[in-house]
């Protein structure tokens, strides 16, 4: 049976990885990072790294590889546990490359990778019924006015709208995309097909099945 300690997210945008993620790193208990999540703290806290990158993120632009490869490195180095979860990176095969190298380096490798395999359509329709409270931050699919948690008023998000969409989906499809055939080629793929509006916890429960699979 194959030890899953070294897990790789890939999928397009709002393709549900946060969800999944939350549900690997729980089931498998890893330390999971999102490098998009990381780059808005680094820009918020107004750091040299973060000045660099916003420049890009403000455009739906990928960040350079070699800031994130950085960034990635410096997080995985200083981990005590030895078991994690990348989420949305690496998303060019140079990161790819990157991430392999220095893990070789170290002894060690990627044990899987999930790939969100969702269709283009339903995550337009997605991102067109995407809210984000203005107030509590509260996250949620609705054409509701006003937030269900704090009453407060719900807004689409800045990098939601349909031409972010856009450019993003296309550096997905030219850079992304390559990067789940990289590990395709080697097996290290299980690939979660979601072509219909499906519940979350459904599909959790489909990624264990297939993990429970690919790990015999
Ligand atoms: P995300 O929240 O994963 O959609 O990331 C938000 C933004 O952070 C992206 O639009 C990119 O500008 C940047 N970013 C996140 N991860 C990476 C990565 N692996 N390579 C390059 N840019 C990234």
């Amino acid at each position: 049976m194959k030890d899953l300690k070294h897990f790789i997210l890939v999928g397009p945008p709002a393709s549900g990885k946060g969800t999944q993620g939350r549900f690997l790193a729980d089931t498998f208990n890893l330390n999971s990072l999102s490098t998009g999540s990381l780059l808005r703290r680094e820009v918020e806290s107004c750091t040299e790294l973060g000045r660099k990158a916003l420049g890009y993120m403000d455009k739906a632009m990928l960040v350079p590889d070699e800031i994130v490869n950085d960034m990635v490195r410096g997080w995985l180095s200083e981990m005590d546990n030895d078991a994690w979860l990348l989420d949305g990176y690496p998303r060019t095969v140079a990161q790819a490359e990157a991430l392999d190298h220095f893990l070789t380096q170290r002894g060690t490798s990627v044990d899987v990778v999930v790939w969100m395999d969702v269709a283009r359509e339903l995550i337009e329709q997605r991102i067109m019924h995407r809210r984000e409270c203005s107030t509590c931050g509260h996250v949620v699919q609705t054409s509701e006015e006003e937030c269900s948690k704090c009453g407060g008023k719900m807004v689409s998000r800045k990098d939601d709208n349909m031409e972010a969409f856009a450019r993003r989906w296309k550096d997905f499809e030219a850079m992304t995309l390559p990067v789940a055939r990289y590990y395709e080629a080697r097996g290290l793929v299980v690939k979660m097909t979601v072509t219909e509006e499906r519940e979350p916890a459904e599909v959790s429960r489909d990624l264990a099945r297939k993990l429970e699979e690919y790990r015999q």
